[in-house]
């Protein structure tokens, strides 16, 4: 997932804009497309700014970058959405499934540090 994504996600749940995220693993892979169309319009997410506070010489690091794994955390609801082999798997409650949620959680739940763990409420992390 770019992070110039994030300013177009939304919790599926309770539709609160925008999602927080946390980077577990992340590859550089630059564009050659130029900058400025690929740029964050009113949000970005890697900086967790609005937009036009970013340089856009920072903008080139936001847009290089591609997170492989991590997570999206709804600020509001405290459901958080694993992002897996780049995808952001934004799933509503009824489709989502326990038994995935729980090989995310054994698989990285360690290198998750606590001020994240804690805002991650729904589903339950077993600690
Ligand atoms: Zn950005
Ligand atoms: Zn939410």
């Amino acid at each position: 997932m770019r992070y110039y994504f994030i300013e177009i996600l939304a919790c599926p749940h309770c539709k609160h804009f925008p999602l927080e995220h946390y980077t577990i693993e992340e590859v550089e892979d630059p564009v050659e497309t130029p900058v400025d169309k690929l740029r964050c319009k009113n949000w970005c997410g890697l900086y967790s700014r609005k937009a036009e506070e970013v340089p856009i010489d920072r903008c080139r690091e936001c847009v290089n970058r591609e997170m492989v794994t991590g997570l999206l955390i709804c600020n509001n609801c405290g459901r958080w959405y694993p992002v897996l082999d780049k995808i952001p798997r934004l799933i509503d409650d009824k489709y989502r499934r326990e038994k995935e949620d729980k090989e995310f959680l054994s698989k990285y739940l360690s290198q998750i540090p606590e001020h994240v763990r804690n805002k991650m409420v729904y589903p339950p992390v077993t600690r």
